[in-house]
């Protein structure tokens, strides 16, 4: 269907904005998948699947490429990412642009996405200086002992629609200056942000001159290409990023065979308020982190713990500041809230409602803001809940915020702990003793804990990632580059004995 007559085109804009960041028509037209976008609910695209054959070829090339590429110094792998860094500054706006009309975002959230990947970029070219091991101490004299990190092979990376090019580039970057090459399978909801990364990435290969071919290669489709990845034996990690029900079928695939598993799966993060909290910072604080996005962070805040003595007050400016928000085309200046990915999406969110009405919740919001037919704009959602029943404890991708009252720290910390998931979760608090119970051992059980700022928007220097059936998983910053590669323990002999650990003695 069109547009309509307000809203600017999104199949045009694309056309162009494609053309522009050099991705060949070929790719994403004549297919048989239709891309749709989000912001006017056109088909802007009909990409290709990859087949079968194709994918388990994709991989051969890419583990030939491997066999190059891991013998290559790990700074001059580095330079590839210094350029490919170079590339994305140049491609921004346009690579913003296709986040934009393919998953949604508004411009700016869009921008701080491709940032991320520049971000990461340079993270991996100081690493590439970086992959170092240990000396450790050994018991047996003249010997020396030490661990070395040798790049592990092809990295198969599944990512979800919701941050189509990020989460890509934080597992890519770190792999490629590791020694592995990467096969991507992007959501079948975003294929051309891949397809368009794929062709600024290929700019700063040839700059780079004599990689060896298949060093990053996308592939696209839906879960039988993503099961073909997971299964395929010469792919000894696969970095999977999406819902829960996806790290429950590709989790045990893997383990199967023996291979990696790196998941990034669903979230369902709080927040505290606590009564010494600066309530305008809490207020900015939970608004980003419950409506950003609309709502489709794995990072969102989906729960909130007010403490009674504060609850009426703060819900009320909470309250006010949802009836507020601008919800609209996510390209137009002013607009923070822009659509859902889909009906699909539009009807979960509907159907959690529902629930939590019956459940007894106090729903303010929610309703569908008419954006087109096949487009899917929402008031986010607050609601008030009498305790945390089954609809608040399961994760839906959508902005609905519940809100809860609680009378002490102990008791806010348990609930916040008492749900399946343990991705992000912050208090906003300026009593010391608070902040650092909950960021204790006994404090939040998540992979992510933070003070006076909300659950969403890390930066890439701290590893990402959470536990339980958010799956364990850590990409990004800190060490999380060790996953990329197998570590070998080396002891060596420059004496003229040869003495055996813990004493034992074998005389011939
Ligand atoms: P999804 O699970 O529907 O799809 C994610 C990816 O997995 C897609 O590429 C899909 O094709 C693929 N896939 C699905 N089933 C598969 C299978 N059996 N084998 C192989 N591949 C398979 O998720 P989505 O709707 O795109 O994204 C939203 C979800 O992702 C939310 O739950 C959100 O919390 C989560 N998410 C988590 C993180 C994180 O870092 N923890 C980041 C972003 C999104």
């Amino acid at each position: 269907m069109n547009a309509p007559a307000n809203i600017a085109s999104a199949k045009t804009e694309a056309a162009a904005v494609l053309g522009r960041l050099g991705v060949d028509r070929a790719l994403w037209t004549g297919g048989p998948r239709a891309v749709r976008s989000p912001v006017t609910g056109e088909i802007i695209a009909d990409v290709h699947d990859t087949p079968l054959a194709a994918v388990a070829q994709t991989i051969e090339t890419a583990h030939e490429a491997f066999r190059a590429w891991r013998n290559v110094p790990a700074p001059r792998r580095g330079e590839l990412i210094r350029l490919f860094g170079e590339e994305l500054r140049a491609a921004k706006a346009d690579l913003a642009a296709v986040v934009t009309l393919e998953a949604g975002k508004i411009t700016s959230e869009a921008l701080g996405e491709v940032q991320e990947m520049i971000d990461i970029c340079d993270f991996a070219v100081g690493l590439s200086r970086q992959l170092y091991g240990l000396t450790i101490a050994t018991e047996r004299p003249d010997h020396r002992m030490m661990e070395t990190w040798h790049p592990l092979g092809v990295v198969g990376i599944i990512s979800a629609f919701n941050f189509p090019v990020a989460v890509w580039c934080w597992n890519s970057a770190l792999a490629l200056v590791c020694g592995d090459p990467c096969v991507w399978k992007p959501s079948e909801k975003t294929p051309l942000t891949a397809l368009a990364t794929q062709a600024v990435f290929e700019r700063a290969l040839a700059r780079f001159g004599d990689a060896p071919k298949g060093l990053s290669a996308v592939i696209l489709g839906g879960r039988e290409v993503g099961e073909a990845l997971v299964d395929h034996p010469k792919v000894p990690l696969v970095s999977a990023t999406g819902s829960t029900a996806m790290g429950r079928a590709v989790g045990p695939r893997l383990a199967q065979r023996f291979a990696r598993a790196l998941l990034e799966l669903g979230g369902n993060n709080a927040a505290i308020i606590a009564p010494t909290a600066d309530l305008d910072l809490a207020l900015r604080g939970v608004a980003f982190a419950a409506m950003g996005t609309a709502g489709q962070r794995c990072t969102t805040l989906r729960r909130l713990f007010v403490h009674e003595s504060i609850y009426d007050g703060f819900v009320g400016a909470l309250k006010a500041a949802y009836a507020s928000v601008p919800v609209g085309d996510p390209r137009q200046a002013g607009v923070l809230v822009g659509p859902l990915i889909d009906a699909a999406s539009f009807d979960g969110m509907q159907k959690s409602l529902a629930d939590a009405r019956a459940a007894g919740g106090q729903v303010q919001g929610g309703e569908r803001v008419e954006m087109g037919e096949e487009a899917f704009y929402v008031r986010p959602a607050i609601v008030e809940m009498p305790g945390q029943t089954d609809v608040v404890k399961r994760e839906t991708f959508a902005p609905i915020l519940y809100v809860m009252k609680y009378r002490d720290i102990e008791e806010a910390i348990a609930l916040q702990n008492d749900v399946p998931q343990g991705l992000s979760s912050s208090i906003f608090t300026n009593d010391m003793r608070e902040a650092e119970l909950f960021i204790s051992a006994r404090g939040s059980d998540c992979g992510i804990a933070n003070v006076n700022i909300g659950p969403s928007g890390a930066e890439i220097g701290g590893a990402f990632g959470g536990e339980k059936e958010t799956g364990g998983g850590r990409e990004s910053g800190s060490d999380a580059w060790k996953a990329y590669m197998r570590r070998a323990t080396n002891t060596l002999n420059y004496g003229k004995t040869l003495p055996l650990a813990q004493g034992v003695s074998f005389e011939i």
